[in-house]
């Protein structure tokens, strides 16, 4: 027997060994791959992935999204404050199944590709606007009734400690997406202050405004970006609307020509 046969075919059990190994990291990764896209089939409910793309969404949740009037406000109505601060406010959907467990997926599940159905939606309802801003002029509605996209699109930065304990920003998904869908850049002008506390408590508009208000800042060098520009400002969920009435203001006194609220849900 060749005494060096064993050692020959050492390194080659090693190497099929080594083979096996990787082979079955690549399976395992593109299993874990494939699961962070389609985690559990359609984004909302759950069902099977195949009717799901490309939206994330089963046919049954894509045709049960709540989409609410163009150019009304929620009822909630915050954005009676907001109306001095934004040239128009565009609010998607309202916050109901299937939008809630959506939101509530990218928000504190981790699941990013949440924010694609959901940007989709707001890109559809901005278009939405615009065709029905052209058509209200062509019918001699006079120039109040314009709107056009934004030119550049600024998310509400979340504060940096919460970002750190969600890991991660989900503003910063959801603004990427829309960005795809509506061929305008992203600026990230603003950063906070402080944290804010949330809002879901029993506060007047007036407090919560206060507690916001110069909660955000514009960056070194994001004034000349802003300055004379319509600015999109992007947010998931507008409630009392002084979160993003406060942003506007920051980005008003940076010198932003207008500002517009893009949102994906709110009450009403
Ligand atoms: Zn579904």
């Amino acid at each position: 027997m060749d005494p060096t046969h064993g050692r020959a075919h050492a390194p080659r059990r090693w190497q099929a060994r080594a083979r096996a190994l990787v082979e079955a990291a690549l399976r395992a990764f593109c299993g874990e791959a494939r699961a962070l896209l389609f985690p559990q089939g359609c984004l909302a409910c759950d069902a099977p992935a195949a009717a799901a793309w490309p939206s994330g969404l089963c046919g049954g949740c894509g045709a049960a999204l709540p989409w609410r009037p163009i150019g009304s406000a929620p009822a909630e109505a915050p954005l009676e404050v907001g109306r001095r601060r934004f040239a128009a406010v565009v609010v998607a959907l309202r916050y109901q199944p299937p939008v809630d467990e959506l939101v509530l997926r990218l928000k504190y599940g981790g699941l990013a590709v949440a924010a694609r159905p959901l940007a989709q939606a707001l890109a559809a309802a901005v278009e939405r606007a615009e065709q029905q801003a052209q058509q209200a002029i062509a019918a001699g509605a006079g120039e109040g009734a314009s709107f056009a996209r934004p030119d550049l699109l600024v998310p509400i930065p979340m504060h940096p400690w919460k970002r750190l304990v969600r890991g991660g920003d989900h503003a910063d998904e959801l603004v990427e997406e829309l960005s795809a869908c509506l061929g305008r850049p992203v600026e990230r002008l603003l950063k906070r202050r402080r944290a804010t506390v949330a809002q879901g408590g029993a506060r007047s508009l007036r407090e919560r405004i206060e507690q916001v208000h110069r909660a955000f800042a514009v960056r070194a060098g994001g004034a000349a970006r802003a300055r004379g520009r319509h600015i999109g400002l992007v947010d998931d969920v507008v409630t009392s609307g002084a979160t993003a009435a406060a942003a506007a203001f920051a980005l008003h006194r940076a010198g932003a020509a207008t500002v517009s609220l893009l949102a994906v849900a709110g009450n009403g």
